[in-house]
Order: structure tokens, then C-alpha cells, then sequence
């Protein structure tokens, strides 16, 4: 087995990151306040454009969790969440003592069903509990359907808060993702599109809600001259040493896509001659995607048996790194007791999806490596 390991998707730093962790340690602004944590700011706002607000936080789970507060969910409320996403979409609603709706994915975005959605906010309202949000998410970087989605939304008032964290540079009809939600959020996870070691970002379309997320991050501060509160606070500011990571990581950004989209070329090219695997793709072009993961769907019905577990370990077992997509949250186990709407959309993807290395800092040698593995699978498996 070849001894270097080949990830899905890994930090990657590309140098000037340490220029501005560096001028946070000489002037000794280490802590929750600091000039890189203006400046990633004025970055995203300036590349997100729409006149958006930004604050800096400490990771996307925080941005979510401070977004629903902002957008009045409280204990006993519900909130529609797209199921197949990352639990930390859902975690925050429990957090605040409220209970998630489950809603299935369509086929195109694999993000929130338009129809399904409207069929859930229906059948809670008879159920004489109207949800408080929704909770849409972009995910892998494609894009939702904006404009179904907002049209539901507003239809029953029901504000949506933009579940980011994977869609950074992605847009729609040329307008940035994370600009569309009531309140939008972003994440720089390690294992993001850009990262900032561990942190996240809210975005707010006012001055006032930025500051409101930024006060609760800081535990809720009243002025005074001594401690004085009057809401619970939150201790989730980005630091300054983070953002400054994130301040080089922004130098980059236009990079990182066009690398992870080239990655993504790479797998359509990889998998054109296979019938039975599909990469998974933006249908229309006015959906731009980030690719932050390319991902596969396989039919086993018609790879003369293989399926989406043997690509896995054949991966695997030359050290290359995959994972099926995310495991629908209603049909995880802390989460199956809660109401869910659909069919079986997410299911399937679930069943027969498979994410693949899709990492800016993947080299030539990788890919001929990934190449090797599923071209050898694949051969093998016609003469046999
Ligand atoms: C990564 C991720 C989050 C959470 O972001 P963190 O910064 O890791 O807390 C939330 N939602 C989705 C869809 C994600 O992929």
C-alpha cells in the first residue's frame, strides 16, 4: 500500500497566512479583538458583495446557533432543516431547546425539495405549530434552488437561514452564496474551502444584527463600567491569530476554487466512458459551483455489480481517502424521533453516493494515483 494517504479534503495553507498571524503576535493582539479580525471581515464583505455584514466567529456551528437566536427561535419552536446535510446544520435547534423538521432533497441540488418543503410548513401549521425557520444548505458547494425556495419562504413568512459553510465562492445568477439567507453562514473548518484552523462567519444583511451577533459572541456585555448582563451570552469570537490565517487564506480563495474545480473536471473526464457512475454536477448554468467535494453516484445495476462500497475500498486500500455523502439526519439515531417529510431522495444518495479526495493542494501524482485504482476496478471488472 502506497504510505502517503490521500485525503478528501485537507487544510491548505499557501504561505502568506503567517505575514499576518505574525503582526497579531508582535503588537500583541492575540486575543477577540485586532486589526486581521477587521480585515477578514472587510475581505468577505467585499467579496461577497449585496452591502452584506459580517462578523467573525469561532466556528460555522456558532454562526448557526447565534443565527437562530437572532431570527426569535426559542425553547418549543420547530425548524425545518434540509435532512441530508452535516449534523452540525441541526445540532444548534437543540441547543436552544426547539425540535428540527426534517425536509428530503430534490435530485438536481440534492439541497432542500421546493415541494416537500411546502408539504411540511403545511402539515406543522394544521398541526398548529407554524415553523419559525428553515434551515437550507448548499451543499458539497452547489448551490440550492434559490429561487423556489425563497418563493416558499415567503409565501408563509417564514425567514431561511443559509447554511454556508460549504458554498463559499459558489454563486447563483452571479450573486455570492451566503447572501441569500436572512441571516447566511459560513465555516472555515480545516477541512473547508478555506480555512482559518477552526472558525466561521455570520452573515447579516444590517449593521445592527452584526453587532447583536457580535455582543452575544462576547457574552452579552452591557455598557457599563463593571460586568453587567442582560441576556445569556456566548463565548464565540473568532480571535485575532485565526483571523489572521483566514486574512492570507483570502489571498487564495479564487485559487482554491479553480483548483477544486479542476479536481472535479478531472473525476467527469475519469468517469465519462463508466455507465452506471455519474458525477454529480450543476444542471444549469445559473448555478455556479465551488465543487468542494466532487462526488459519484453508483448503480450497481449497471457497473456489472459494483457499487458505490467496492469503489470505497478499493480506494481505501491503496491509502486514498472517500466517504459516502452525508447520512440523512432523520435517520440518524439522535436525531429519528422528529418528524420528517419526503420520499426517499436523500436515502438513495445516501445509499449509492460516494465522496472522493477533492482538495485544492491534490497533485498530479494523486490523480494518477486515483486514476490508476479506478481504472484497474473498472477493467477487471469487464472481463470478468
Ligand atoms: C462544516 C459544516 C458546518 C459547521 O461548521 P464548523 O465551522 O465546522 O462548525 C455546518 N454545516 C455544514 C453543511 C458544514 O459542512
Amino acid at each position: 500500500m502506497n504510505d502517503k494517504k490521500i485525503w478528501i479534503s485537507s487544510p491548505h495553507l499557501e504561505g502568506s497566512e503567517q505575514k499576518y498571524v505574525q503582526e497579531a503576535f508582535d503588537s500583541n493582539w492575540i486575543s477577540s479583538e485586532g486589526s486581521n479580525l477587521v480585515g477578514l471581515e472587510k475581505d468577505l464583505e467585499n467579496y461577497l458583495g449585496q452591502n452584506c455584514f459580517v462578523g467573525a466567529l469561532s466556528s460555522g456551528t456558532a454562526a448557526i446557533h447565534l443565527g437562530l437566536i437572532l431570527l426569535g427561535v426559542k425553547a418549543g419552536d420547530e425548524v425545518i432543516c434540509q435532512s441530508m446535510t452535516f449534523s452540525a446544520s441541526v445540532n444548534p435547534i437543540l441547543y436552544l431547546g426547539a425540535s428540527p423538521v426534517f425536509v428530503d432533497s430534490e435530485l438536481d441540488t440534492w439541497n432542500l425539495c421546493p415541494t416537500a418543503l411546502e408539504a411540511a410548513i403545511l402539515d406543522r401549521i394544521e398541526k398548529g405549530t407554524k415553523p419559525k425557520a428553515i434551515i437550507a444548505v448548499h451543499l458539497y458547494g452547489v448551490p440550492y434552488k434559490i429561487d423556489e425556495i425563497r418563493a416558499v419562504a415567503d409565501k408563509y413568512e417564514i425567514p431561511i437561514l443559509e447554511d454556508s459553510a460549504e458554498a463559499i465562492g459558489s454563486s447563483y445568477k452571479g450573486q455570492q452564496c451566503g447572501t441569500f439567507g436572512d441571516i447566511g453562514v459560513l465555516s472555515f473548518n480545516g477541512n473547508k474551502m478555506i480555512t482559518t484552523s477552526g472558525g466561521g462567519a455570520i452573515v447579516a444583511k444590517t449593521k445592527a444584527v452584526k453587532d447583536k451577533a457580535l455582543f452575544l459572541s462576547t457574552q452579552s456585555r452591557d455598557n457599563a463600567p463593571h460586568y453587567q448582563h442582560s441576556e445569556i451570552g456566548y463565548n464565540y469570537r473568532m480571535s485575532n491569530i485565526c483571523a489572521g490565517i483566514g486574512r492570507g487564506q483570502m489571498e487564495v480563495l479564487d485559487n482554491h476554487i479553480a483548483l477544486r474545480r479542476k479536481m472535479h473536471a478531472f473525476y467527469v473526464d475519469l468517469f465519462k466512458d463508466l455507465s452506471g457512475v455519474t458525477v454529480f454536477q450543476t444542471a444549469h448554468e445559473d448555478y455556479f459551483a465551488n465543487y468542494w467535494l466532487s462526488a459519484i453516484v453508483v448503480e450497481p445495476e449497471l457497473t456489472n455489480g459494483i457499487d458505490r462500497e467496492t469503489v470505497r475500498l478499493a480506494l481505501e486500500a491503496d491509502n486514498i481517502e472517500s466517504r459516502p455523502l452525508w447520512k440523512p439526519m432523520h435517520l440518524q439515531p439522535i436525531f429519528e424521533k422528529y418528524p420528517y417529510y419526503g420520499n426517499k431522495v436523500a436515502e438513495t444518495l445516501f445509499e449509492k453516493g460516494l465522496c472522493l479526495p477533492s482538495g485544492s493542494n491534490l497533485t498530479n501524482e494523486d490523480r494518477a494515483r486515483i486514476s490508476d485504482v479506478i481504472t484497474r476496478l473498472f477493467q477487471n471488472n469487464e472481463h470478468s
